[in-house]
């Protein structure tokens, strides 16, 4: 297969990171037999510098006629907010790309591997073997893109944001979900509030419709505060979730303190046509930029969803995220998922280079395990 990739690393730990998914996506392209060409773009503060802008149409340019952009994170130090490389630099360049592609979806996996139980913030036994989500997010509805008003009414300050659904959107989540739910375990939970809202009301209708062409995956509603509540004492219950977007705005976060660290985790933005941007959902951590001792976890596990996800590679991502489960369950551990109680279990405290270097030699060892049960690569 033969792709084209805008890489927009940005600032922070975004280029360090960036650095060693694309040694991961060039391995995978050596032993699979594919060839990504990589393009790099610049955006946020490091745009700045160059154009004067977060987002310059060179970038703009390059990610349309891309197949895929692979993002690393934007945003300068909280203490030099209020220079103008940095204001409003996360909305004119992620949140200016995300609108421009009409982002309709947003996937967010949230895994607690059961070799990283001690830093999750929840008990062992809450988490019992493992925790296993992804929330399907629709990105374009609700109150977010409605009309907002402010005003006065009587002598008091009075605020509206319009909520709307269409229930083509609801059906373009819906599908996307119901697709992801089919390729794990077939279970779906769709999550509304259908007892207060009326677009939740059409949301539960529009997404049973839709469950009509998926007659093997199992669907069940939940009202969001129940979610809220299900997702700390329980999580181990879900597999795919699919809500409107600000619940998923809402739960997606929840979600993500579940595994202990921004690190370990991976998002997609998706349009209905399948182009997508892939993410850390974190950001550009200028507390350690710079030290080479940021998790790549995240920009390599969204590597994986890239090729999962844009081009419909699923050996190849499989290879990746069991990769990463390998390498730490060897006991490869950056800072921020280290946990001093662990060190007499013989794990090992890297940096950024070392835990891509641990993750490429687990690939290795995967790819060769493969070749021999198949014959070859190419038809795992
Ligand atoms: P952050 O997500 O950058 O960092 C929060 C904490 O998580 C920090 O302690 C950081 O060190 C840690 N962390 C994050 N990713 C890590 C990784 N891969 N490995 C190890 N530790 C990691 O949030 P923040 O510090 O509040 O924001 C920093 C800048 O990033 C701000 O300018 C903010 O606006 C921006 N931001 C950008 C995005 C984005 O690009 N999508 C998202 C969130 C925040």
């Amino acid at each position: 297969m033969k792709r084209t990739i805008a890489v927009l690393p940005g600032d922070g730990i975004g280029s360090e990171v960036m650095a060693e998914a694309l040694r991961v996506l060039k391995f995978i392209a050596a032993k699979f037999g594919h060839e990504f060409e990589t393009k790099e773009g610049t955006v946020g503060g490091a745009a700045f510098e160059k154009f004067g802008s977060h987002l310059p149409s060179e970038t703009l340019e390059l990610c349309s006629a891309s197949d895929a952009i692979l993002f690393g994170s934007v945003g300068g130090p909280i203490n030099e907010m209020h220079k103008p490389k940095w204001i409003d630099c996360e909305r004119n360049s992620i949140l200016a790309l995300r609108k421009h592609f009409r982002f309709a979806i947003n996937l967010r996996p949230a895994r607690i591997y059961p070799d990283m139980i001690g830093i999750s913030p929840l008990k062992a036994s809450v988490i019992k073997k493992g925790v296993d989500i992804v929330i399907v997010r629709e990105l374009l509805g609700d109150a977010y893109f409605g009309k907002h008003n402010s005003f006065e009414r009587d002598g008091k300050r009075v605020a509206t944001d319009e909520s709307e659904y269409t229930e083509d959107q609801v059906k373009t989540a819906a599908h996307a979900a119901f697709k992801t739910a089919r390729q794990r375990s077939k279970h779906l939970t769709s999550v509304d509030k259908a007892n207060v809202l009326t677009t939740s009301r059409l949301w539960r209708q529009v997404v049973h419709e839709v469950a009509q062409d998926y007659k093997d995956v199992e669907v069940s509603d939940m009202l969001v505060d129940n979610c809220a509540m299900q997702l700390i004492l329980d999580p181990g219950q879900f597999d795919v979730i699919v809500t409107s977007n600000m619940f998923g705005d809402i739960l997606s976060d929840a979600a993500a303190a579940l595994p202990g660290s921004l690190g370990l985790m991976a998002s997609a933005s998706l349009t209905e046509a399948g182009f997508g941007l892939y993410e850390p959902p974190g950001g550009s951590a200028q507390d350690i930029a710079g030290k080479g001792i940021a998790n790549p976890i995240a920009q390599i596990l969204s590597t994986a969803l890239m090729l999962r996800h844009s081009f419909a590679l699923t050996a190849e991502a499989d290879a990746i995220e069991a990769a990463v489960e390998s390498a730490l369950r060897a006991g490869y551990r950056t800072g921020d998922i280290y946990d001093q109680s662990e060190k007499q279990d013989g794990k090992r405290l890297v940096g950024t280079t070392e835990m891509a270097d641990a993750i490429l030699h687990e690939l290795e060892n995967h790819c060769a395990v493969k070749k021999k049960e198949k014959g070859s690569l190419a038809t795992v």
